[in-house]
């Protein structure tokens, strides 16, 4: 069983994660992007962390739905609002349970990710951070770290695709041959959960 403890730490992971690999992530962007998406999310997990420390929700739900709300509003950009309903809507599906059996999270993140397809209006293969959350959450119900292999395999297997969203999507054709850091940032979250799990 999962419990908020347990949620916190995963975030904090994610936080440190972010840290570590935010000047890649913002140079992933830079090609094909503005060059802000380390920065971004940087911003918004240190939010994150520091939130979730001082206010210290006691279920997962309230972790995840106060962490997406953070996300909302400190991370500028696209990838503020897509993170912050994926975390948002994972959470508000775990309800009010102290306690949740990992099927239960496999099913919310289900959910979460299912909101940032219709929010971002996207599908897999646009080359979005849904190329690798989609993988990510589908083998979830096989382990958490099958879930953060197919998370970063599903993000190296956007370099050959053509962007269909966001900014990327403005290239068109010479958005190939560069890995999508939206994925690439999904990829770690599934590492940091994976970490916390081991
Ligand atoms: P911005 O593009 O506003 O500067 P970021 O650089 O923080 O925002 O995030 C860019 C990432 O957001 C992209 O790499 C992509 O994965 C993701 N993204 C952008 N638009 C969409 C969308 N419509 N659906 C899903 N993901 C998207
Ligand atoms: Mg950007
Ligand atoms: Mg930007």
């Amino acid at each position: 069983m999962l419990d908020a403890d347990f949620f916190r730490r995963w975030l904090t992971t994610a936080a440190a994660a972010v840290d570590r690999e935010a000047d890649r992530l913002t140079e992933l962007d830079s090609p094909i992007g503005d060059a802000d998406h380390g920065s971004n999310l940087r911003r918004g997990f240190a939010a994150v962390t520091a939130a979730v420390e001082k206010e210290a929700p006691d279920t997962p739900g309230a972790v995840l739905m106060l962490a997406g709300r953070q996300l909302i509003s400190t991370v500028g950009g696209a990838s503020g609002p897509l993170y912050g309903t994926l975390l948002r809507r994972t959470g508000k599906a775990l309800g009010d349970a102290a306690q949740v059996a990992e099927t239960e999270f496999a099913q919310a993140l289900r959910a979460g990710v299912d909101a940032v397809a219709t929010l971002g209006g996207s599908a897999p293969g646009d080359k979005t951070m849904l190329d690798a959350l989609l993988p990510g959450v589908d083998a979830l119900s096989t382990s958490f770290a099958a879930a953060c292999e197919a998370a970063r395999q599903g993000a190296l297997a956007t370099v050959p695709l053509q962007a269909r969203k966001g900014r990327a999507s403005y290239l068109g054709e010479r958005s190939v041959g560069h890995q999508d850091p939206g994925a690439t940032s999904s990829a770690l979250l599934f590492e940091a959960l994976a970490d916390t799990a081991a």
